[in-house]
């Protein structure tokens, strides 16, 4: 066990036997981590060598890192945005454990810490939650916040009334990870045709057959726009803090709609994640001038979520996949990217019941979303991709402690 891990377990008495045991893999006691290379197989352009990859939008935990660490190496990537850090709510176990995670994988994880909403929004609330985030990143090493699709569909206040994604309550959170220097992935609202009728004539009837709960038609939410709308209203009013705008900036369905987003919000970036067979229905040519005019702030993600004996590739279906579809799931992003071909496959079919075409994206291009604006964002080595040493935002003696 390392001398870090054992303090913080110490710390906060998960070492002492009055708890329940810990997660700790009987592992070797230090890092011993392949270092992943890219991969050289499955090249879908003749001469194209994909780099080592960030995939900045994973759901990862310490019960899978046997799974997380093969998936690196299977598939070549370098490092993984875990955007499931946890509240630190309680005894702050979460925290400990994604931690570790970060530890035990040699930096290729890095995690993002989550909002506790209990007692939302009251005054005391937005301080509380702000010095949580603000003590998660300076001594749990997190490197961003991560907003879940709950605020503004689900997280209520005192009064009972549902929190909107803009109200100015929550500020206290945006400027914390303004002054930290964190960027913000937030999920806004969901796919658009959740807001209709789930019945059979719905083109994601598959999916929500499978998740009825993923419905929010006549569930008393706002509006697919508007809540996208009060999205783009926060991303204005915080122009010092970055956002990263999930899942195709919220909106796959209406790409003019990001694309006067970006252009109008230098502080948001976007990742592509889950939503390769939404936006891939728009003509190739459309979106492929998308990323050629905002290659600088697109992210590759995929959603993956990876625990011990469980996997999610973008959205599940019915049956949780295998670690064997893995490889495929990946390769299906690929394809979409960086080849030429027409009606295939997109990666989550789960997500609609048809195909996309391929966008053949140029190679500077393809360098930048798979790594370069990662390494940028995330300031990662750009040789191992793994995270530098933060820098501090604030001079010591200004952070406050809770
Ligand atoms: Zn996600």
């Amino acid at each position: 066990m390392s001398r870090l891990l054992l303090a913080l377990l110490v710390a906060f008495g998960l070492a002492t036997g009055c708890t329940r045991p810990t997660a700790e893999p009987s592992a070797p006691t230090e890092p011993a981590v392949a270092t992943p290379q890219p991969r050289k197989t499955a090249t879908v352009r003749p001469g194209y060598q994909r780099p080592l990859l960030v995939d900045v939008h994973g759901h990862v935990s310490i019960y899978g890192v046997w799974r997380i660490e093969r998936i690196l190496a299977d598939v070549g990537i370098g490092a993984i945005i875990n955007l499931s850090g946890g509240s630190g709510r309680g005894d702050g176990r979460a925290w400990i454990l994604s931690r570790v995670l970060a530890e035990r994988l040699d930096g290729r994880v890095l995690n993002f810490v989550n909002v506790d909403w209990q007692g939302c929004c009251d005054p005391a609330w937005g301080a509380r939650e702000a010095a949580r985030i603000r003590r998660a990143v300076e001594e749990f090493d997190f490197r961003g916040l991560k907003i879940s699709k709950a605020l503004g569909l689900g997280v209520r206040d005192s009064e009972g009334t549902l929190v909107a994604v803009d109200d100015p309550r929550i500020d206290p959170l945006w400027r914390a990870a303004g002054e930290l220097g964190i960027p913000v992935a937030i999920h806004i609202a969901d796919p658009k045709a959740f807001w209709l009728p789930p019945t059979a004539d719905n083109e994601r009837y598959a999916e929500l057959s499978v998740h009825p709960s993923w419905s929010w038609y006549d569930r008393g939410v706002p509006a697919w726009g508007a809540m996208l709308d009060a999205g783009e209203r926060l991303f204005a009013r915080h122009p010092k803090t970055t956002f990263i705008a999930v899942h195709f900036g919220n909106a796959a369905e209406e790409p003019a709609r990001v694309e006067k987003m970006l252009q109008r919000l230098p502080n948001v970036w976007i990742d592509i994640s889950a939503r390769v067979g939404e936006f891939g229905r728009h003509p190739p040519a459309t979106i492929r001038a998308f990323f050629e005019r905002f290659s600088d702030r697109i992210l590759f993600g995929t959603d993956i979520g990876i625990g011990d004996d469980y996997l999610m590739l973008g959205s599940n279906g019915a049956e949780i996949p295998e670690m064997k579809d893995v490889v495929p799931f990946y390769d299906a992003h690929f394809r979409y990217l960086e080849g030429d071909q027409r009606q295939i496959d997109h990666p989550s079919p789960i997500q609609g019941n048809w195909k996309v075409d391929a966008i053949a994206l140029p190679d500077a291009i393809l360098d930048k979303v798979y790594r370069g604006n990662a390494v940028r964002l995330f300031d990662l080595d750009p040789e191992t991709l793994k995270p530098r040493p933060r820098r501090p935002a604030s001079p010591p003696g200004a952070t406050p402690t809770p």
